[in-house]
């Protein structure tokens, strides 16, 4: 039986040589006076909490997980994950109503796909707004994503399904909540790109919502479940069909990847693997020569990509960009690591909104400044943060390609 890879973080506080260097790189830190930093929440603590769970200290919350600390810590502490664990473990605040909406992304997305135009009609209304900022405390300057009136899985099935299986090689798609009740386009655009690649795309067998944030909701005996669901699915993927299972949110894949072992622990590493970011797919098979890429000869773009701080902690920002600096007729700047401050629903929380558009404004402001075409990115909440902070509209560099690639010369190039 293999190992149970679980809760790394409270085996490894000891590593911190308190150096300090987690507390600079935290965005809260320097704009939430209430925020102990990185270096007290996680490893000194973490001494105190395990000699007495009294120790727990609430302002805990304001931590937005961005693992920004992890990727600067010189000992290679899990500061994120210590103090997520001991949120989870020690918190005695039940989730509230407003937190159970926001994190039952699966639920409110089938709900609210039947009534789209009349919700997303709702939820731009200045009433509704000061409504559920009193009494849900939901931030009434938020935008909301809008819903889509069909769900990709339903286009899919009725759409594309059937003739997936004449490729000669085959992946599966791990969609999201996002492709599935919000923006159906980036999934299609998504087949549109692996099918001219030659590849077939398949939805999994019984995909639930990623759990990130149920996770940071605290809602965990929800998010354990949803984490069993995906992975007996990718299981099936994997070893019934040989189908490695790819995805476009930088977010999803992260949980899928690291936070069910380490947060919840449940045990993925027969299959972690094999569950990768679409760009990074990609851009090894092109790497590799297995596939081709011809593209449009009037494709002009000054992108600005911006590296969602999941992506910096998976390290794969690179494939995304060096994906974009493929494409003749892009200009790419890749702006500075700066967490954008929106981490899911916590940017949502009216006691949040403040300091989440704080550590956002270095970004925004980059952005204001070079003036790019549009600005790339592999996360959908950042996506959200940006469009609504910025004049500037948000691609995934998935759709970017879709764009910019004569998918027909691509799919002869492929054959
Ligand atoms: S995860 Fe982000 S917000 Fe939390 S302590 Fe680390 S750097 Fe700060
Ligand atoms: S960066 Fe790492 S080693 Fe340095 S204080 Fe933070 S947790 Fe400790």
């Amino acid at each position: 039986m293999k190992m149970q890879e679980k809760n790394i973080s409270e085996n490894n506080f000891e590593q911190c040589i308190k150096c300090t260097v987690c507390t600079v790189y935290c965005p809260v830190v320097p704009v939430n006076p209430l925020y102990p930093g990185p270096k007290q929440a996680g490893p000194d603590g973490e001494r105190l909490r395990l000699k007495k769970g009294l120790f727990f200290d609430n302002t805990l919350k304001y931590c937005l997980n961005c693992k920004r600390c992890e990727v600067a810590c010189p000992s290679g502490v899990r500061i994120a994950d210590i103090i997520q664990s001991a949120r989870i473990k020690y918190t005695t605040e039940p989730p509230k109503l407003r937190d159970m909406i926001l994190a039952s992304t699966d639920f409110m997305g089938s709900v609210t796909t039947k009534v789209a135009p009349v919700a997303n009609f709702a939820l731009g209304l200045k009433p509704t707004k000061a409504v559920m900022d009193a009494v849900l405390k939901v931030d009434k300057h938020r935008t909301f994503p809008k819903y889509a009136s069909k769900t990709f899985e339903s286009w899919y099935k009725k759409n594309v399904k059937a003739f997936q299986e004449s490729f000669n090689h085959h992946v599966s798609f791990f969609h999201g909540c996002y492709v599935n009740y919000n923006y159906p386009q980036l999934g299609k655009d998504l087949i549109s790109v692996m099918n001219a690649l030659g590849y077939g795309v398949h939805l999994l067998e019984k995909e639930k919502c990623c759990g990130t944030a149920l996770i940071s909701n605290c809602m965990i005996d929800q998010a354990k479940k949803n984490a069993v669901n995906n992975l007996e699915s990718i299981r099936k993927s994997v070893y019934e069909r040989q189908m490695p299972v790819i995805g476009t949110s930088s977010s999803c894949n992260f949980t899928i990847r690291d936070e069910y072992p380490h947060l919840l622990g449940i045990d993925n590493s027969d299959v972690r693997d094999y569950i990768e970011l679409a760009t990074r797919f990609i851009y090894r098979l092109v790497e590799e020569k297995k596939v081709k890429m011809v593209f449009k000869k009037d494709y002009k773009a000054k992108i600005a990509y911006h590296t969602p701080c999941h992506m910096e902690r998976l390290g794969w920002g690179i494939f995304s960009t060096e994906i974009l600096r493929m494409i003749p007729g892009v200009e790419l700047t890749v702006l500075d690591s700066n967490c954008c401050g929106i981490a899911g629903t916590y940017g949502f929380k009216k006691e949040n909104y403040e300091v989440s558009q704080a550590i956002g404004k270095p970004l925004f402001d980059q952005i204001a400044r070079l003036k790019p075409d549009f600005v790339a990115c592999d996360c959908e909440t950042c996506k959200w943060q940006i469009e609504m902070s910025t004049e500037k509209e948000v691609k995934n560099p998935i759709s970017i390609l879709a764009e910019a690639l004569d998918l027909i010369a691509t799919s002869e190039a492929n054959k």
